[in-house]
């Protein structure tokens, strides 16, 4: 299966894959687990990344510009302000979703390449992807602020 990956997605899909697939306990202990009310976690596991390289400056550009165009930074799907949000907290951060994924291979990108999403936006635009198969345009992933249940 194709993975829709861009600059920030590649750890938690990578351990989220490998916590499902990768049991640390015995499988008797492990059937056993299954119907009780709580279960193991935080045991140690090697997880190996296969990385794309990426140019953090691209992003660290994309964020200037949209900042210096709109005068802040918030996600371009539902329109969350991180430092409205959380305050200092929150200043300057804003998730960076490559409109082509990296997963398509080596080539030139440009920061209107890449789309400001919060976290939660930036995840369902990789669950939709991965849902349909192929990358989504930068409407369609504007939309994804806009789906409801069963669409
Ligand atoms: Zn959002
Ligand atoms: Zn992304």
């Amino acid at each position: 299966m194709t993975r829709y990956l861009c600059d920030c997605t590649l750890d938690y899909i990578d351990a989220q894959r490998h916590s499902e697939t990768t049991s640390a306990v015995p499988s008797s202990a492990a059937t056993e687990l299954r119907d009780a009310p709580s279960t193991i976690e935080g045991e140690q596991v090697l997880v190996i990344h296969v990385s794309r390289e990426r140019h953090a400056g691209l992003v660290r550009r994309a964020k200037e510009n949209f900042r210096k165009t709109h005068g802040r930074l918030f996600c371009e799907a539902c329109g969350f302000d991180f430092q409205s949000k959380y305050g200092s907290l929150g200043k300057d951060f804003i998730e960076a979703h490559h409109v082509t994924p990296l997963t398509e291979g080596p080539r030139h990108t440009d920061p209107q390449d890449l789309m400001m999403l919060c976290a939660n936006c930036h995840r369902m635009v990789h669950r939709r992807m991965n849902q349909k198969g192929r990358t989504l345009t930068r409407d369609e992933s504007v939309d994804i602020a806009n789906l409801r249940r069963g669409t």
